[in-house]
């Protein structure tokens, strides 16, 4: 098991703002929101990243996906949301473990969201 700050809180060895819970993931409150709602959708399997997974993990992803969904609904986001997946050393993000940013609560625009 790796030991970076996701799989930290995941093991609530690190607290954080749950906002949901499921079997696969957990879903946090962003610590540096970008949009009035953000949310980290966390994979409770180590993978660094979506570059990382394989057919093993396709039930998982596709469960991930339906996590953002309710997780949306469960925070007001009726009206709409964005998921983001970054994935590789382009992205550029913040932590090496799978995770969806679900953000809403505003007309989010047209630019890509960081
Ligand atoms: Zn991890």
């Amino acid at each position: 098991m790796s030991e970076d700050i996701f799989c930290k809180i995941i093991n609530k060895e690190l607290p954080a703002s749950i906002v949901a819970e499921g079997e696969y993931w957990l879903a946090i409150k962003d610590i540096h929101p970008q949009a009035p709602v953000h949310v980290l959708i966390l994979y409770k399997k180590h993978l660094p990243g979506l570059e990382g997974a394989a057919n093993v993990d396709a039930e998982i992803l596709g469960n991930l996906l339906l996590a953002a969904n309710e997780v949306a609904s469960r925070v007001g986001l009726g009206k709409g949301f964005r998921l983001i997946i970054n994935s590789g050393e382009d992205s550029e993000r913040g932590v090496d473990h799978l995770h969806i940013h679900l953000l809403g609560g505003k007309r989010l625009g047209a630019k890509i969201v960081n």
